[in-house]
């Protein structure tokens, strides 16, 4: 076992970090109430290397792996929770699009992905389907040489902001429930698409809102992978996201650890420093011992993706134990500041709001575990 990063990894860890640290983290606070990403600081992000680059070169990508990408992503929320997404969304559609879309397809939007020019959504969650996602309605009829879409998404991440969305919709009937369902690469400018933004506890730069549909015509050849299979190809992108999200999230709590030690260390009670006293250091070092052995979990599961070999299990326990272990502990840290951490000159209560969203997004806990139960014991064993 090696545990040790290659110096191609640690140049980009190294770029990554210094872009996070002068350009990102300076911003994270002030930009708590926009509403959108700064398109040129994207851009930026993009010309860095720092948004998709693990998808292939034949795209402008820099085939640099999973691992990898999953360095980026740590350094990056480490400093912006909320930047990191676009490059896990970077990640998660552009390898769906590098896998189902067709070659003019992929080449019409990859590149741009990647440069930080183009911002793509992904679109499951309906007002009905949301856990139960494969009963979706949103419908999908092919009229001719395109298919036409009528309905709902909502809870859809960036919908406000997004240039394009991978959306999914039924193409079959509803007693097919996943196998009805296909998905589609959607150009989100078309004036037949309405969207909202949603009023959010957290994550406010990347918003979630929702998508209207009205009699919305997508060519045929923007379906992604074979129709009625969509959703069965095209959610295995889910695996890679999982780990991605596990490790933004336990960014932010590692970064609320550094913050806490620096407080306890220099803050004094009792006439000590609060460190001494072991109900403050106690969290603190457990909350170490959590974050290390998350990250482990996580980074397992991107090198058995680099691996070719399955880690539907590890992206689910990745999903549902990271941001519940990073909610607790940037709670934990919040505490040990004192009144200061309640105080929003403090970006604690920040982390803390916006790491709670992924408790939800992508799949909440109960979910995850029956897929990790799903794996062990077969679909036999399980609800679904
Ligand atoms: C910050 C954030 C970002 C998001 N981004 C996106 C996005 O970009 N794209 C997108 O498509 N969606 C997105 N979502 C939506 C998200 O994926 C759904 O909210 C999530 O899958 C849960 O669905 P639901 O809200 O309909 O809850 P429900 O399915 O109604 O579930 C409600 C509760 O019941 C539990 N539950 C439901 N079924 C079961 C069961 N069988 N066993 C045990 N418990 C169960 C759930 O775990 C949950 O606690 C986002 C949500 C959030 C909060």
């Amino acid at each position: 076992m090696d545990f040790s990063w290659s110096e191609e990894q640690v140049a980009i860890q190294e770029t990554a970090r210094r872009f996070a640290e002068n350009k990102l983290l300076p911003e994270y606070q002030n930009n708590d109430h926009k509403h959108a990403f700064d398109r040129e600081m994207l851009k930026e992000m993009g010309r860095l290397g720092l948004i998709g680059a693990e998808l292939s070169g034949q795209y402008g990508g820099l085939e640099l792996g999973y691992v990898t990408a999953g360095l980026i992503t740590e350094e990056i929320a480490r400093a912006d929770f909320n930047v990191a997404y676009v490059q896990i969304l970077a990640g998660l559609n552009g390898g769906i699009i590098e896998k189902f879309a067709t070659p003019a397809l992929a080449n019409q939007w990859i590149p741009k992905i990647i440069a930080g020019e183009a911002l793509c959504a992904i679109a499951l969650t309906e007002p009905s389907a949301g856990s139960d996602a494969a009963n979706l309605k949103l419908k999908a009829e092919k009229k001719g040489d395109v298919y036409v879409l009528n309905g709902e998404k909502t809870s859809i991440s960036a919908a406000a902001q997004a240039d394009i969305a991978v959306v999914f919709a039924r193409t079959g009937t509803t007693e097919e429930k996943a196998k009805g369902v296909s998905a589609f690469l959607v150009p989100l400018d078309n004036p037949k698409i309405e969207r909202t933004h949603f009023d959010d506890l957290g994550e406010s730069v990347v918003g979630r809102g929702s998508l209207f549909f009205d009699d919305v015509e997508v060519p045929e050849e923007n379906i992604l992978g074979e129709e009625g299979l969509g959703f069965i190809q095209v959610m295995q992108g889910f695996d890679y996201s999982r780990a991605l999200i596990g490790l933004e999230c336990l960014a932010a709590a590692k970064k609320s650890v550094e913050e806490a030690w620096e407080q306890v260390t220099t803050r004094e009670a009792f006439g000590k420093k609060i460190s001494k006293f072991e109900g403050v250091s106690f969290p603190l070092a457990e909350a170490e011992t959590y974050i290390e052995a998350a990250k482990l979990l996580c980074y397992k599961t991107l090198w058995l993706r680099d691996q070719g070999q399955p880690h539907t299990a590890e992206a689910a326990m990745c999903k549902w134990w990271a941001p519940k272990v990073s909610f607790e502990i940037i709670h934990n840290c919040l505490l040990a500041h004192g009144h200061g951490g309640y105080s929003k000159d403090y970006p604690i209560q920040q982390r803390l709001r916006d790491v709670l969203g992924l408790q939800i997004g992508d799949g909440t806990s109960q979910i995850q575990k029956i897929i990790i139960a799903r794996e062990k014991v077969g679909r036999d064993g399980v609800p679904y």
